[in-house]
């Protein structure tokens, strides 16, 4: 039995296929994971290799006096998009149209040691990983750029090319097709309903429980019904905001308590795959919008997509999120 779900919130199909033979355990992996040191010679992230990056933007310590570093955030040597470029945008002939690559592109290094994880982190340095999220977002979003978006490549497979704790944050003058589609749905949904699409999912949601796999006071964690990818997790504020760059101190808290602590169950699910990592927020000019609300996103990377998907932006999902979510709760 195969069937066609569809995610509300970007009107966009999935078709859950089941196979037979697979269950949620069959992903666990008994692959090793090799024997990482906390120090590499060579690696420009770990603590006394600083002059291999750019200078520091921002340092992070536990306090002033102290020489050992908790966080960096430097530029990133080979950026995307550039605040030295002139943002203008051209029509040529009539036809090739382009945007300069104006805006910003940093890295945060979040810990000096190059063995560290979000999921070995105490929960002190998670909170200041946050934290630092939510600075950088400030201080991007005052730029004249659309969109900031923060996101962690973990692993070989999900993009990484240094191993070392890294997140990265780039901020575009411009909004996607995507973006400006699940916008305008969720426009909709509020003119129509007098509810945030997202809010009434998370209320559905926990009416349910089928699809929860962790919750605290301030959020709650699921495998959304249209779930694209195996096993992929969001990560919603239970209480509406629009914005990342308005949480408050205490949400930083409960944000930091259950990303970590879903991290450990896919880890221990998963025998520590690749992911990614990524936040949907409000583009600045509708920071406090009534109908858009931001979530973490969290994909591993445990299956690779094919033509059929690339040529109909239609994915095939062959574990149902029901079974998974109940298969990671346990873990
Ligand atoms: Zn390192
Ligand atoms: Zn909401």
């Amino acid at each position: 039995m195969t069937e066609f779900r569809k995610d509300i919130t970007t009107n966009e199909w999935v078709i859950m296929a089941k196979e037979r033979i697979k269950r949620p355990t069959d992903f666990e992996t008994s692959k090793k994971k090799k024997i990482v040191k906390n120090y590499i010679d060579d690696c420009p992230f770990c603590i006394g290799n600083e002059r291999l990056t750019p200078p520091a933007i921002k340092i992070y310590k536990d306090n002033f006096k102290s020489s050992i570093w908790k966080i960096r955030v430097i530029p990133n040597k080979f950026p995307a998009v550039s605040s030295e470029e002139v943002l203008e945008s051209n029509l040529i002939n009539n036809y090739f149209e382009t945007i300069s690559g104006y805006g910003f592109h940093k890295v945060i290094v979040e810990s000096p040691f190059h063995d560290m994880t979000i999921t070995s982190m105490d929960y002190s340095e998670i909170k200041s990983v946050i934290h630092s999220y939510r600075d950088m977002y400030k201080i991007l979003s005052k730029k004249p750029v659309k969109y900031v978006m923060i996101f962690k490549n973990h692993g070989e497979s999900a993009g990484a090319s240094i191993d070392h704790i890294h997140s990265q944050i780039i901020a575009i003058p411009i909004i996607s097709e995507r973006l400006k589609c699940k916008y305008e749905i969720a426009s909709n949904y509020f003119n129509r309903l007098n509810s945030c699409i997202y809010c009434s999912m998370i209320k559905k949601e926990l009416e349910l429980e089928k699809r929860i796999i962790f919750k605290n006071d301030g959020f709650v964690a699921f495998h959304p019904y249209a779930s694209i990818y195996p096993f992929e997790v969001w990560i919603l504020p239970r209480y509406h905001k629009a914005s990342f760059g308005n949480i408050g101190d205490a949400e930083v808290e409960e944000f930091a308590k259950i990303l970590q602590e879903i991290l450990r169950k896919i880890d221990r699910a998963l025998g520590q795959p690749d992911f990614n990592y990524f936040i949907e927020t409000a583009p600045i000019d509708n920071e406090n919008s009534n109908y858009l609300h931001w979530y973490l996103r969290i994909i591993p990377r445990i299956w690779n997509i094919g033509g059929f998907e690339i040529g109909t932006g239609i994915y095939i999902n062959t574990h149902i999120p029901e079974e998974t979510a109940e298969y990671l709760r346990t873990k």
